[in-house]
């Protein structure tokens, strides 16, 4: 018996890097999966893959969410489990963010999370329960000076996922909601990310276990795993929670690296 076998879970951006790898982590314990992406390409190849299915979303876009979650109750009987994972990120500081920057991302990363709790809860409460996991990021627990619309729509998401969370607790619908806070992880957005800084970029898809160890990055799988605990009912006592997953790299920064700070 799989982990979350006979759920059926929604992971957005779930083409690359850690959409996909909370896709395969969720398809290899049982559960029926719906990958949805705007790279259609990537998307399809690896729903075939991993034996899940493709929807072509813009998470910015709230009529595709009516479709999405419509197609999936139709199809699947419920909804279980939401992965809010699609991001971009921007490499803009507050005197470079124009304003085009500032309303692309918060609407990809704010109103594509909130579209999809918005509009997936009622399919999860009616059904008795769920989880909601938004991708979140360290970004909104320090603030990154290069990246300004990114860390403000990833504190958005932080407060969003706890009220949340505070008003399923009060409708006792049995729906839990919490957030993921990745510090870097080896996956195309950190790359591009690295590359923008002047700093390596891997030879494939990844870098090597050495490079990766050396620059201080984590896989995508370590974030698959947290993302298929919190889905389970391994945690079913776990909700408004933040789940860091850097390994240190934000107690260190605050702590400061002889931990006298
Ligand atoms: P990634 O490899 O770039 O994957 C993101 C995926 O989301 C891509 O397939 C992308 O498609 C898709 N996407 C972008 N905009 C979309 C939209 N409007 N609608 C639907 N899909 C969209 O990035 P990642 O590193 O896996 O990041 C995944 C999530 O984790 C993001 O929310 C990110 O902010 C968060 N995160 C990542 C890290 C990290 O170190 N990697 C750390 C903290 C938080 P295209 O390629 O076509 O744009």
């Amino acid at each position: 018996m799989g982990r979350v076998e006979g759920k059926v879970a929604i992971v957005t951006g779930g083409a690359s890097g850690l959409g996909a790898a909370d896709a395969r982590a969720l398809a290899a314990e049982g559960a029926a999966v719906i990958v949805t992406d705007l790279d259609v390409a990537k998307g399809e190849a690896l729903a075939a893959e991993i034996g899940a299915e493709f929807f072509e979303q813009d998470v910015s876009d709230e009529p595709s969410w009516v479709r999405l979650i419509e197609q999936t109750v139709a199809r699947h009987g419920g909804l279980d489990i939401l992965v809010n994972n699609a991001g971009i990120a921007i490499i803009a500081d507050i005197a470079g963010t124009t304003t085009e920057i500032w309303r692309r991302t918060l609407a990809v990363h704010l109103d594509g999370a909130f579209f999809g709790c918005h509009h997936a809860l009622p399919a999860m409460a009616a059904s008795g329960g769920g989880s909601l996991i938004n991708m979140s990021s360290t970004a909104a627990l320090v603030g990154i000076g290069p990246y300004l619309a990114y860390s403000a729509a990833k504190g958005g998401i932080r407060s969003m996922t706890k009220s949340i969370a505070a008003y399923c607790r009060t409708q006792r619908n049995g729906v839990r909601c919490n957030s993921v806070h990745p510090g870097s992880i080896d996956t195309p957005m950190v790359h591009a990310a690295l590359g923008g800084f002047g700093g390596p970029r891997p030879e494939g898809e990844r870098f090597s276990d050495e490079v990766r160890r050396k620059l201080g990055l984590g896989e995508p799988a370590d974030v698959g795993q947290l993302v298929l605990f919190l889905a389970s009912d391994e945690s079913k006592h776990i909700s408004g929670a933040e789940m860091v997953i850097d390994n240190g790299d934000t107690v260190v920064q605050l702590s400061g690296p002889g931990g006298s700070g």
